[in-house]
């Protein structure tokens, strides 16, 4: 039986998940490990882009669990008719949304700014057990995990301090979707299923710091060969040595 990407990647996400939950309730954090573990994923991004968010990261994994039951709610039959109107909702203000959703990407960025002054000044730290800081970190939780039912990897999105930073170091990385422009026929599937909202379609590299590497697109079109994963390292042109001629 040939297993497809979708297994694997559900299989690595629930594992990773469940030994997240094993290890908060048995393992105590170690700093030497804390850190093996950063530089690991550091050495993914850099290699893979933000691999780790659509493939390993278990918060990731829990919004994802989220987004499925707010799909499940929608298929109730008494909030049916309402999922109704709030998809057509969606779909008039598409690009009001959308400018929404572009500025609030950059919320990710306050974020990690608040937990760094957290961290380092400990002005609402949740560090000592500061109930303003614990507080503020659960309120942030309940509401983009409200947000998760209707907006897929909201989290990721508009919260992850995690990603931000990766998103960063992505962009060194040689591995990208590329997408075969003469073979596509331009159906926009890729577009559509891309949980980061990725207008995959109209690129021909996917180098966005918000391409979380889960090859959803990839899976997805129709054409063969098409769009692929594809690991290309930079190449430095070579100075022409006949300018030498011009001294
Ligand atoms: S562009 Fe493709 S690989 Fe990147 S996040 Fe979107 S679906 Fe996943
Ligand atoms: S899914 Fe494939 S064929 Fe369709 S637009 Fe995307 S790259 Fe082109």
């Amino acid at each position: 039986m040939k297993i497809n990407t979708k297994t694997w990647r559900n299989i690595a996400k629930g594992s990773v998940l469940l030994l997240t939950i094993f290890a908060l309730y048995s393992i105590t954090p170690h700093k030497p490990y804390m850190l093996i573990g950063l530089a690991t994923t550091l050495l993914i991004t850099v290699l893979f882009r933000t691999v780790f968010c659509g493939w390993i990261c278990p918060l990731g994994t829990v919004f994802d669990l989220i987004h499925e039951l707010g799909q499940w709610f929608g298929k109730i039959p008494v909030i049916k008719p309402i999922n109704r109107k709030y998809k057509r909702w969606v779909k008039s203000n598409k690009v009001v949304l959308g400018k929404i959703d572009h500025y609030a990407r950059y919320l990710r960025y306050v974020f990690l700014l608040w937990i760094l002054q957290a961290a380092f000044l400990g002005i609402a730290s949740i560090k000592n057990g500061d109930e303003k800081g614990i507080l503020s970190v659960l309120y942030l939780l309940i509401a983009v995990g409200v947000l998760g039912l209707f907006v897929e990897r909201a989290w990721c999105k508009y919260s992850c301090p995690v990603g931000a930073v990766l998103g960063v170091f992505s962009k060194l990385s040689p591995t990208s979707v590329t997408r075969n422009e003469i073979a596509c026929i331009e159906c926009n599937i890729c577009s559509r299923i891309c949980p980061m909202n990725i207008d995959v379609a109209n690129l021909t590299r996917v180098r966005e710091i918000d391409c979380q590497t889960c090859v959803k697109c990839v899976d997805a079109c129709p054409v063969d060969d098409t769009l692929e994963l594809k690991f290309k390292i930079p190449q430095f042109k070579q100075i022409d040595t006949s300018m030498k001629e011009l001294g």
